[in-house]
């Protein structure tokens, strides 16, 4: 018999698993509440019997990843994670240090199929999902490491988290059980390159997170260049997904753009994308480009860059540029996991 991952399970489903071992509603709520406090060890758990206990070894497990790798920016303290998992995967994760907090980035599968052509992460495509455990379990291991909790979450590492979308809603409804994360919605940004049938089922679900949205080109021709999913769903699809989203979830969008040099960050860009956003409850942030080795893109100069904020903000979209965190740690996703395996296979 396959054994259950109980960190994948919500406070709900580890209940039902521990009636079927014969146990009390309450056994299961005190399973929850020790994995959630990072118990790895059924043995630890004080308050439940032995047999239990044994049973639990039997029937169970909980997920454990480790820090393989950690880099500290000597710039800012963003720290990068390298966690491997039980399969010898690895997968990636950053602290940042905001002044509203600690933020966690963290990635929701191995790797990526979408192949955006500015991002580290799909150049060895998607090698496969994480379970909700893993993704809850490098939130563990960030508190662990740090000896604090983080206040904040964003599912903007490795993988297209809507591509990995029963794990993923799995892992909301565990980060923001009180028993479990206890990390309150308004605390938690989902960024997605646009599946925009994802985008609709997610708002039926009515979590009401933060929704990004990795834009990077305010016309179909130009996204199409350099995001694969723009031939899916035109652009027009995907601001109709986002008023839907909105109708539902009343949370305002926020689009990421990363400036590309030459590609994506002139006037007529800034002005397109201020008639594609007008009249929709947003924000746009505006991100420098991190240069990707095997993509030859460019940053955007400054004074690009604060041309583009100008013209949106002129037009009232409200705009903010991302400030640059742990440039010297190759915090950019993807970048820190592709040089471990290059230079595992050297
Ligand atoms: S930007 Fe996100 S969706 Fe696009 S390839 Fe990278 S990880 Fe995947």
């Amino acid at each position: 018999m396959e054994k259950t991952d109980l960190l994948s399970l919500t406070d709900e489903e580890l209940v039902d698993f521990t009636k079927e071992l014969g146990e009390p509603k309450f056994r299961g709520e005190q399973i929850f509440q020790w994995i959630h406090k990072g118990i790895k060890s059924f043995d630890d758990m004080s308050n439940l019997s032995k047999t239990l206990r044994e049973d639990l070894k039997s029937k169970a497990f909980i997920t454990s990843l480790k820090i393989e790798k950690k880099l500290v920016s000597k710039i800012d303290g963003t720290t990068k994670y390298l966690f491997l998992l039980d399969d010898s995967n690895i997968i990636e994760g950053v602290l940042m240090k905001y002044k509203h907090g600690l933020t966690a980035c963290i990635s929701t599968q191995v790797g990526c199929s979408m192949g955006c052509s500015f991002c580290a992460s799909t150049e060895g495509g998607l090698v496969r999902n994480l379970t909700a455990g893993e993704i809850i379990d490098q939130i563990h291991a960030i508190n662990n490491d740090i000896g604090q909790r983080v206040s904040n979450i964003v599912l903007m590492g490795s993988g297209e988290p809507l591509h990995n979308f029963k794990e993923v809603v799995s892992f909301l409804r565990i980060a923001n059980s009180k028993k479990g994360l206890n990390i309150g919605n308004r605390h938690i940004t989902l960024s997605t390159c646009g599946l925009v049938t994802e985008i609709k089922r997610l708002a039926d679900l009515r979590i009401p997170i933060n929704l990004a949205i990795s834009l990077h080109a305010p016309t179909n021709q130009l996204r199409q260049k350099i995001m694969p999913i723009a031939r899916k769903y035109s652009i027009e699809e995907l601001i109709d997904g986002c008023h839907y989203y909105l109708s539902k979830n009343n949370r305002r969008i926020t689009f990421e753009y990363s400036l590309i040099k030459g590609v994506n960050d002139l006037e007529i860009h800034a002005n397109q994308l201020v008639m594609l956003l007008k009249g929709l409850l947003c924000h746009v942030n505006l991100i420098p480009v991190n240069p990707v080795e095997k993509a030859a893109f460019e940053k955007s100069k400054d004074e690009s860059i604060k041309r583009f904020a100008s013209i949106l903000k002129n037009n009232g979209i409200e705009a903010t540029v991302r400030r640059e965190m742990g440039s010297d740690i190759m915090a950019a996703c993807g970048q820190l996991r592709n040089s471990h395996i290059d230079k595992q296979k050297n």
